[in-house]
């Protein structure tokens, strides 16, 4: 028997939750928690202060997994609360590395749960245990509780923004000690972190979809290079490191995020349409019908549909009862694990043209077997456009792709992979339709992946980076 992952896709990171100030802080980041589901499922959890006591309980598995018995609640107690969702991108996936992080130091309880990547925290690291600090996880976000001990500074905001000064890379952090939260998001915006509110309470979260669950307003985006300080006194706004270019997750728009949710102030669906649009005008197909790839690819199918007068169907259906991982019952069985995954709808497909929209092609393995899967169903031609650029380079931002050589654009012209897919056109959506489809008002985009081009320095610890994405 074969345990094998089914769907070929880069991995989001984490998710991250706050609550202050409503007195069932632990119960809404729990439902937070669940709306922000997709952004990991390798282990989750909550911290929680009633102001005396802090406490957490964090496990591996789904949210739903971790929260089984609602008892736990009544031990959560207090009106601030901080959760994660996790799929790791650094530090092997155990117990101990499981978010939020709780420590007590000399400033009392200190929680915290991290959103990205650092790009420097190897040579963080080693800077701080050659000056006698202790690890006890193998993440980077542990650094920050080290560079928070090590600051001088008198009060917790400041050092923060010492500490926060020190980092690069990726992250949207949210923090706590017992009487208050913390939410930050690095200088170059790569990570997408939202401010909200409902009645006295104030929440912040990865993505405004977990804000529409528990019926809080979404206020703004927490801004790069911010530190945003929630206690008693209201919130108060400080800035760390240098001011920079923006560069937020162009990827988070293309399939990460939700598209109910807004991110970088603007409207994932929206975004995600445009994508389909502009890829409708870019690469048009002489075809009769448009179907997705259920369920990230719907957004773009219809954006795609409606500039090209071609008529939306639903020709694959997704089958959302299987787990991450499929167990093949017998060897040999290989295209089980997508045939489990999706079905087709034979009436649709049969003797028609099919333009196919995807969001990404990451190993192509997926795709090829959905498009075996179409061409069986009787379609007539299969042309598949994708609402993303090829994908040629890994992420160090904080998403978790495989290395270089298993990136099918990496290897392969445009031509060779229609070949592999065994289609009869494949068109990708350009860079420059891309960032033509993407609002700017806010800043510029992170693109390495399409681009390789690296908008932030790797600093040191790039080999451990590459070592880990190819375990
Ligand atoms: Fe996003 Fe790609 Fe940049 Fe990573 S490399 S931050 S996935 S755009």
């Amino acid at each position: 028997m074969m345990n094998q992952k089914i769907i070929d896709k880069p991995k989001s990171n984490c998710g991250v939750v706050g609550v202050y100030g409503d007195p069932e802080a632990s119960r809404l980041a729990y439902l937070a928690l669940y709306s922000l589901q997709h952004r990991g499922q390798e282990s989750a959890g909550i911290v929680s202060s009633d102001r005396n006591h802090v406490r957490k309980h964090v496990g591996q598995g789904l949210v739903s997994d971790v929260f089984s018995d609602a008892k736990v609640f009544d031990y959560l107690a207090g009106d601030i609360a901080i959760g994660h969702n996790r799929y790791s991108t650094t530090g092997a996936t155990h117990l101990i590395n499981t978010q939020p992080l709780l420590v007590n130091g000399k400033d009392g309880p200190f929680a915290i749960s991290h959103n990205g990547n650092f790009t420097n925290s190897g040579y963080l690291r080693h800077k701080l245990e050659s000056e006698g600090s202790i690890f006890q996880t193998t993440t980077d976000t542990e650094v920050v509780l080290h560079l928070v001990a090590r600051s001088r500074k008198k009060d917790m905001a400041s050092k923060l923004v010492d500490a926060l000064s020190q980092i690069r890379g990726a992250f949207s952090l949210v923090m706590m000690t017992n009487d208050r939260i913390f939410a930050a998001r690095d200088s170059n915006g790569v990570r997408p972190l939202c401010l909200g509110k409902r009645d006295e309470a104030f929440f912040v979260v990865s993505e405004t979809c977990a804000l529409d669950l528990i019926r809080a307003e979404e206020i703004r985006s927490i801004k790069p290079g911010e530190l945003l300080e929630i206690s008693k006194d209201g919130i108060k706004s400080y800035h760390f490191g240098e001011k920079r270019q923006r560069h937020a997750c162009i990827f988070e728009f293309i399939y990460f995020a939700r598209p109910d949710s807004r991110i970088f102030d603007e409207n994932v669906d929206k975004v995600r349409r445009k994508l389909g649009k502009t890829l409708a005008l870019e690469s048009p197909a002489d075809a009769d019908i448009v179907i997705s790839v259920p369920d990230s690819s719907n957004t773009a199918a219809v954006g795609y549909s409606r500039r090209s007068d071609l008529k939306f169907e639903l020709g694959l259906i997704r089958n959302h009862y299987v787990g991450r991982t499929f167990i093949h019952p017998q060897q040999g069985m290989r295209d089980f694990s997508v045939r489990v995954k999706f079905n087709t709808v034979k009436g649709v497909l049969k003797d028609r043209r099919v333009v196919v929209v995807e969001d990404s092609i990451v190993r192509g393995t997926t795709l090829k077997q959905l498009v075996s899967l179409i061409r069986h169903a009787g379609a007539k031609e299969v042309h598949v456009r994708v609402s993303s650029p090829p994908i040629i380079s890994p992420c160090y931002y904080g998403m978790d792709f495989p290395s270089k050589s298993e990136l099918i654009a990496s290897n392969m012209s445009v031509e060779e992979i229609r070949k592999f897919l065994d289609c009869d056109s494949l068109e990708y959506l350009s860079l420059e339709g891309l960032l033509k489809s993407v609002p700017k008002e806010q800043g510029g985009f992170c693109t390495a992946c399409f681009s390789g081009e690296y908008p932030i320095p790797i600093e040191n610890n790039i080999g451990k980076f590459q070592h880990e994405l190819e375990e």
